[in-house]
């Protein structure tokens, strides 16, 4: 993808204004932003500097250009719960381009050095852009590894005034957890931090003894470590994309089980709540069961429930780890079933099939809160139609004020019509098509993608495939414009006219 003017635009805006911090092998020197045109390479395009963004225009500088990431692998010294603590992340990466120098997305926590294949590289932060010189130009095609030291400030956060509330770090009572959607990966490490883009993730975390650590996927190993401290290494299996990172801290009890088809199932539970919690954890098989009858197999090779003990009521899809609330694991029965099969369905949509760009969260959202819904009118929550038409309802007034499903903006982003409203229209979708012809559509999307990155135009045209009919001229303006189109099935249902 290319550099947007907007983005370019703003880094240039930003670099001139701001007395960016430049390190050269961990030394202060003068901010020097020239790319290096090097009269040594003789092949091929001239070098030239990786895009600051890969052009999403909602978050035009979210991820970067000119090279992929393969793999992560990140060091964390963990000391306390407000501690600042030693942190390190390699990156194994691939040049796409011929590369005078590169971004990485980074923020808060304090620089210390950047290396290059072992030498010491020119580093400005600029912004939430890390921007990297290379002591030589990499060629295009070539494998280059990144290793940058910092100081990690497990307190730093960031607010949104939409479902997201606060993202980044977030301390617990006895440790740490982190909640990095939408981009707030950054804050943890230095990333290519785009809900499309993944790479596998190592994470070696050392605690100090009795304080356990867990992060996405498989326990590698533990090693005892001077000052009687513990590394526990993870690996994620599976490439993940920033936003679902979890490495958490504290005094656990892993609580292991087995889900459909042997499944391994892992919940993470501060010590202090693990009878609490259990009634409704212990429904995670049933869960995977319900979902795997409609969606096909669970697509990743284990899953657990990290236990939050915060006070932030947002649960998240972390891969392979949701995290859910304490206090929803505590309370009412359907409020905590729906919260649980919500982030399980986003497996299926949004962890394993990724958005494409921002503006695609309807079908991460949509199909999480869908699910969710259907699930719970089985289970003893609100009648299915009851519900949707309650969003009908409201519809009309959710476009005016959060964008049509399809046409957020960075603030209304995780805003109702992404959930509720988005679920609407996959129920229209079902009541257009009937429910044999959506299930077939539902379980071809997510096996088509499974491990891919999808937006609307795919999902439009995979749904118009199956069902044998172009769905573009019903679907467009449910998911564009301002106006509610009418609810197949249902010639009543009104929306309420729009309020100011
Ligand atoms: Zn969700």
């Amino acid at each position: 993808m290319k550099i947007t003017a907007i983005g370019a635009l703003a880094l240039a805006i930003a670099s001139a204004v701001t007395g960016a911090v430049v390190l050269t092998g961990g030394l202060p020197h003068t901010a020097r932003r020239s790319p290096a045109h090097g009269s040594a390479v003789s092949q091929g395009p001239a070098p030239s500097p990786g895009a600051p963004g890969i052009g999403d225009p909602l978050m035009p500088l979210s991820g970067n250009g000119g090279y992929t990431v393969r793999r992560y692998t990140l060091d964390f010294d963990w000391q306390a719960p407000r501690t600042p603590f030693a942190a390190a992340a390699t990156v194994r990466a691939t040049a796409t381009q011929s590369l005078s120098r590169f971004d990485l997305d980074f923020a808060g926590n304090t620089l210390r050095t950047v290396t290059v294949d072992g030498a010491p590289a020119t580093a400005v932060r600029d912004g939430d852009e890390l921007v990297v010189t290379p002591p030589r130009p990499i060629p295009r095609g070539r494998a280059f590894t990144v290793h940058v030291t910092y100081t990690a400030d497990p307190t730093q956060r960031r607010h949104r005034d939409d479902a997201i509330q606060d993202y980044g770090w977030m301390p617990t009572p006895d440790g740490t957890m982190v909640c990095a959607q939408p981009d707030g990966a950054k804050m943890i490490f230095p990333a290519n931090d785009h809900p499309s883009l993944r790479a596998p993730v190592t994470f070696r975390i050392t605690t100090p003894d009795g304080v356990s650590a867990v992060a996405n996927g498989r326990l590698v190993g533990t090693e005892r470590r001077p000052g009687r401290r513990v590394r526990w290494t993870y690996d994620s299996e599976e490439p993940i994309a920033g936003q679902l990172v979890q490495m958490a801290i504290g005094e656990f009890t892993f609580v292991e089980g087995t889900g459909p088809h042997g499944l391994p199932l892992r919940d993470v539970v501060p010590d202090g709540l693990v009878g609490g919690t259990e009634a409704y954890r212990s429904l995670t098989a049933q869960h995977l069961a319900w979902l795997e009858r409609r969606l096909g197999p669970y697509p990743f090779r284990r899953y657990g429930v990290l236990v939050g003990d915060t006070d932030l009521p947002v649960a998240l899809e972390t891969q392979s780890l949701s995290v859910v609330p304490r206090d929803d694991l505590l309370g009412d029965r359907v409020d905590a079933e729906r919260n649980l099969v919500h982030e399980l369905a986003h497996h299926w949509t949004g962890d394993s099939v990724a958005i494409r760009r921002w503006s695609d969260l309807w079908l991460s959202e949509g199909h999480a809160r869908f699910y969710e819904r259907l699930y719970s009118a089985e289970h003893g929550g609100p009648d299915l139609e009851e519900t949707m038409r309650a969003a009908y309802e409201q519809h009309d007034q959710w476009r005016h004020d959060d964008g049509a499903p399809a046409e957020p903006t960075a603030p209304t982003l995780f805003k109702v019509m992404r959930y509720d409203g988005s679920a609407l229209v996959l129920f229209a979708l079902r009541e257009k098509v009937g429910e044999e012809t959506f299930g077939r559509i539902e379980r071809s999307w997510v096996t088509r993608y499974r491990g891919r990155a999808a937006g609307t135009p795919e999902f439009v045209a995979l749904a118009s495939r199956i069902a044998g009919e172009d769905l573009a001229p019903f679907l467009t303006p449910w998911l564009y414009g301002p106006h509610t189109p009418p609810m197949p099935g249902h010639p009543d249902w009104q929306a309420d006219p729009v309020e100011d």
